[in-house]
């Protein structure tokens, strides 16, 4: 396999610095590209935008557990993303975010394969494994279920009723709601009057739910959604994508990952999975953006920097995309990625 070499990117100026011929630059912002061509099967997965390039390792595991999954593309997109669901740290299943009530968690997750095949789920609740649930959709006839018929659905067909809340979730809810109380939190909710447009069943929180023994971040961030994507050993491909939502939301927020084109895309040419500000990727159709590059001929790399240069760098975005001929990796942010390309 031939590696090319990773490049820094300058969105805003455009220009392209070459650095050292290796795929992975010791850090991922800002925008850091990174991938390599070749042939046969390839898994490239995302731990989110946001996420420190430490977290790297359990992607590289993901991506070598799609890897190994018997069966097809979506086989290992999916088994790639689970491998990350299940690993509190990430903002997905076990680990997905807190809601500002402190005690609801929505997720939204989707598949999509190489013969245009879309399911998703939206505001799902109380299951473990979100991206398993948005598969089932593809066995029937509709391609997104919502809110409580979704979490329905879910435990009819055998998920468990669970709420998959860790202690990593809950410290991380209050320590984004700190920030919220003090004015600080980003992400829009600044100049936003929250409070007015409460619609959680509950009262809203105040600062003695605020854990005083937590450290502060500089700011909230939307990160640690995972996504995966593939091209399997018969040449077609897949993409996965999971996430807990953005830091900071309204009860029933739904991102980029479950709308169709937006999240993940995959066709004939490749497949893409984004993370990042959800509402930002949704205005700019980025999945299906990056993926229509490919389909006119681009590379991979080609294609996720111009997706990288429409978006700006504004708000954080990350893509993982593989096309016929090389795979590639870029973000405006740091960000945790792994890449397995078995013999
Ligand atoms: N794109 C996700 C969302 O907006 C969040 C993320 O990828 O970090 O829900």
């Amino acid at each position: 396999m031939q590696r090319w070499p990773a490049l820094m990117v300058t969105i805003l100026g455009g220009s392209l610095l070459a650095t050292a011929p290796d795929a992975r630059p010791a850090a991922m912002g800002p925008t850091t590209l990174a991938g390599a061509t070749g042939a046969g099967v390839v898994v490239v997965t995302h731990g989110g935008v946001g996420s420190p390039p430490e977290w790297s390792s359990d992607c590289e595991d993901a991506a070598r557990a799609g890897a190994a999954a018997p069966g097809g593309a979506l086989d290992a997109a999916c088994a790639a993303v689970v491998h990350l669901e299940n690993i509190c740290r990430f903002n997905a299943g076990t680990g997905a975010h807190v809601r500002l009530d402190g005690r609801t968690v929505q997720m939204d997750a989707a598949v999509m394969t190489a013969d245009g095949e879309f399911a998703a789920v939206a505001a799902l609740e109380r299951v473990r494994n979100p991206v398993l649930v948005a598969r089932e959709v593809l066995a029937t006839p509709h391609r997104l279920l919502a809110g409580e018929g979704a979490t329905r659905f879910a435990h009819r067909r055998g998920f468990a009723d669970e709420v998959p809340l860790c202690d990593e979730a809950l410290a991380n809810y209050r320590r984004r709601l700190a920030l919220l109380l003090e004015g600080r939190a980003g992400g829009g909710y600044d100049a936003f009057d929250w409070r007015a447009a409460w619609n959680y069943p509950t009262p809203p929180p105040e600062a003695a739910a605020v854990d005083p023994a937590g450290s502060v971040p500089p700011r909230v961030e939307p990160s640690d959604t995972v996504g995966a994507v593939v091209r399997a050993a018969d040449g077609t491909f897949a993409a996965a994508l999971s996430t807990g939502g953005t830091g900071l939301t309204l009860y029933g927020r739904v991102g980029d990952v479950p709308i169709y084109g937006c999240g993940l895309y995959a066709g004939p040419a490749g497949a893409v999975a984004c993370t990042g500000h959800g509402e930002e990727i949704i205005r700019h159709a980025m999945a299906r953006l990056v993926y229509e590059r490919m389909a006119a001929g681009d590379s991979a790399r080609e294609a996720v920097l111009a997706g990288c240069r429409v978006f700006g760098d504004e708000w954080s975005l990350g893509l993982i995309a593989v096309s016929r001929s090389d795979w590639a990796v870029a973000a405006n942010r740091d960000m945790a990625w792994g890449q397995a390309s078995p013999r």
